[in-house]
Formats: C-alpha cells, structure tokens, sequence
C-alpha cells in the first residue's frame, strides 16, 4: 500500500516585501494544501500551509519558519484559498462502496428470505452445518444443502459431501458449478420443517439461499 502525504499548491502571490535573506524582490508565495493519499489517490485533505521561495536566492521557508512580515503579506494577499474537492476523492470512493455493499446486502438478504418461504427444488443453502444438521466440526462448519423435494409442510435436502471454513467457500462451491457434480451432494433426503428453517434463517444459520434457473 503506497499511503503517503502530499502537497499541493492551491493559491500564489508574488510579495512586495523583499527577500529576508538576499534583500531582492521578488519573493514567490504559496499556499499549500496538505492531503492523504493511498495509491496514488488523494483520500481527504489536511491542513494548509503557507511556503515562500526567493525567486533570486531561492531561499525556501514554509509554515512556522516564515518571518511575520512574509504571513501578513501573504494573509492580506491571499485572504482565503479553496481546498479543491479532488481532494476528498477517496473519501467519496469508500462512502459510496460501503453504500453500495449495504446495498447488494440487502438484495441478498430480501432473495434468501423470498426464497425460504417459497422453497423450489435446486436451490442451494449454505447453512451452518453444526447448528442445522447438528454435524461437522465447527471449525469446518459451513456446507451446502439442496432442496431435493417440497412438502406442505417440510423441505427435503440433500447434504454436501464437503465442509468449508468460511460462507464465501461454500458459496464458490455453487457459484463455480462444484454442486453439480453427481457425488457431490449425499443420496440420503433428509427432511426439516419449515417452521425450523425460518427460525435457523433468523437466528443467521442459513447464511444464503441462491436460486439458480438455468
Ligand atoms: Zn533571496
């Protein structure tokens, strides 16, 4: 991660009040915009600094170094220097993935309950396997069932031959088609009320549900 911070010069002036150094004119100001950037990408901006530098000696000075002849040149100059809104891009960039994030969440969230209470066979769960079926260790926990067949009052699935340690493993597992292999689900149905499925759905058992139509 390059993560550093920058400077950049929002406002200038050239100073009537001669150099402190070589006494010549004339002595170029800056007003510089500190920020924070991360890969290259201006996150959000830090405070502002004034620099000068002696267009004859090229003597530099920045902030506390600047004699206070040069600050009330540059105050009267310069009265105030907008920090440009670029430099809040990252900033902007993370609110709006963590919206967007929130976002699809919630879609999630809303297909996987639809889903639950209207069950179709192929779907898939991805539950936790030591609280739903009561099996697995719990560090390898997370497993795939498939909806093998409706009733009014149950769902029939079939259990995965396969644990995973995380949801998203399991998830690949459907979305890379690895469920479709004809070993990977067991033969024995087993059957869950429906009742307990919604309560496993509330208390974050079931993780997901996806529906595929193909
Ligand atoms: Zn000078």
């Amino acid at each position: 991660m390059r993560a550093e911070i920058r400077a950049k010069s929002i406002a200038t002036a050239e100073l009537s009040t001669p150099c402190i150094s070589c006494g010549n004119r004339p002595v170029v100001a800056h007003i510089l915009q500190k920020y924070y950037s991360l890969l290259w990408i201006p996150c959000f901006p830090l405070r502002k600094v004034m620099a000068t530098e002696c267009a004859h000696c090229k003597q530099t000075l920045s902030g506390k170094e600047l004699p206070a002849a040069y600050q009330a040149e540059i105050s009267t100059q310069i009265p105030s220097a907008r920090t440009p809104r670029y430099m809040f891009t990252g900033l902007v960039l993370v609110v709006l993935l963590v919206g967007l994030f929130i976002y699809i969440e919630n879609i999630n969230k809303q297909d996987t309950a639809r889903y639950v209470t209207a069950p179709q066979v192929n779907d898939f769960y991805v539950v936790d396997a030591h609280e739903v079926l009561g099996m697995g260790q719990t560090k390898y926990k997370y497993e795939v069932l498939r909806v093998n067949s409706v009733q009014p009052d149950s769902i029939g699935f079939l259990a995965g031959n396969y644990q995973y340690q995380s949801e998203y493993g399991a998830l690949k597992a459907i979305q890379d088609g690895d469920v479709k292999a004809d070993d990977y689900f067991l033969k024995v149905e087993i059957p869950i009320e429906k009742t307990r499925i919604q309560a496993m759905l509330v208390k974050g058992y079931i993780t997901s549900v996806t529906r595929n139509n193909k």
